[in-house]
């Protein structure tokens, strides 16, 4: 699959479900409304779409949601879908989590041939985590990063910047996570969906983040790439590895070799745009996958060449889907 940029789409974000055990301050509002249990593909249909893509050329799945691990029997669709690491069609299957089931599916999620994860950490602050999160239980997440550890499986985590939440906190960060053998990604809030509360207000721009850490460490730009937006660095004083998503400071869609399908078989060709394809529908209307792979490849022809987020006062989200939606 290569678009209309000569991109080649080796990449595919599927997100399992919309919901989610916590209510991150900057992802959701506290009371969302939730999907109809009946719009959901199923877990035959998500790996029927999932094959489609393999067969089209996909290297690399990652799940998300909503948190992928609250999804009824997960565990089946990830065993299912090992069968395609096996064969050597895929690269590479991991998932987005925030950790909070991760104790108990370590060991399951090594099994399947996962060997990489990124979990979704903000904080180290108890209090905090409950502030950001609203929902969500600190020492689960601890326990849940220690068990995929322990089971062999490479964390990542990630961190969104949040101004005046979090700020204070990168150094702790990177070196609680470079203690542990984890990378550390920094992400800057994207304006999607409509939150409580105002975004101009959280928005923290890398460039400075940056320049404060550059105040305490010495970073070094590194080649090193796992196929994402990230950018990396080396840090000196620890030996391990920070990345950058820079959405709003860098565009980097110059490179972007990914799509995304939500739970509902929507597929969506770019992070910060509206556009979007159906794929439910041919995918339920036979048996067979000749009306799926054209809705693919009209799709993939008018993937377009980058976002335009924007964050500003008095302005609606530019995108007004949740990040749930597509999983990030
Ligand atoms: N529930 C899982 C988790 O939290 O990792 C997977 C889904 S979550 C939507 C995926 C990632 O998107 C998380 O790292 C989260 O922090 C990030 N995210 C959510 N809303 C965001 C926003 N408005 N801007 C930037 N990142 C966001
Ligand atoms: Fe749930 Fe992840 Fe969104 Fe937080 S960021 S509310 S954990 S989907």
């Amino acid at each position: 699959m290569v678009d209309p940029f000569g991109r080649k789409v080796t990449y595919l974000r599927v997100s399992v479900t919309d919901r989610c055990d916590f209510r991150c301050v900057y992802c959701m509002a506290e009371n969302m409304t939730f999907l109809p249990r009946k719009d959901l593909l199923s877990l035959e249909e998500i790996d029927r779409l999932i094959t489609a893509f393999v067969d089209k050329g996909v290297r690399r799945v990652r799940l998300t949601g909503g948190e992928p691990l609250v999804r009824k029997n997960i565990l089946s669709l990830l065993q299912s879908l090992s069968r395609h690491l096996r064969t050597g069609a895929l690269e590479e299957l991991t998932m987005t989590t925030n950790g909070s089931q991760l104790a108990r599916f370590a060991d399951d999620l090594a099994a399947c041939g996962i060997k990489r994860i990124n979990v979704s950490l903000d904080t180290l602050d108890r209090d905090r985590f409950k502030a950001i999160t609203r929902w969500g239980d600190f020492d689960k997440v601890m326990e849940g990063i220690a068990a995929a550890s322990a089971a062999g499986i490479k964390v990542k985590i990630n961190t969104v910047a949040l101004a005046g939440v979090n700020e204070d906190e990168y150094e702790r960060l990177i070196r609680w996570c470079h203690e542990r053998g984890h990378d550390l990604t920094i992400i800057e809030t994207m304006p999607m969906g409509d939150i409580d509360g105002d975004r101009t207000d959280q928005y923290l721009p890398l460039s400075k983040v940056r320049e404060r850490l550059e105040e305490r460490f010495t970073l070094t730009d590194i080649p090193y790439r796992t196929g994402g937006p990230a950018r990396y660095v080396e840090i000196a004083e620890t030996g391990g590895r920070l990345g950058f998503i820079t959405p709003m400071t860098h565009n980097f869609c110059e490179s972007c070799n990914r799509v995304r399908v939500t739970c509902t078989g929507r597929l969506y060709l770019c992070l910060g745009q509206d556009d979007s394809a159906d794929l439910r529908e041919p995918l339920r209307a036979s048996e067979g996958n000749e009306r799926l792979n054209m809705a693919i490849d009209e799709a993939i022809s008018r993937k377009p060449k980058g976002h335009d987020f924007i964050i500003g006062r008095d302005k609606k989200p530019s995108v007004p889907r949740f990040m749930s939606t597509t999983g990030g």
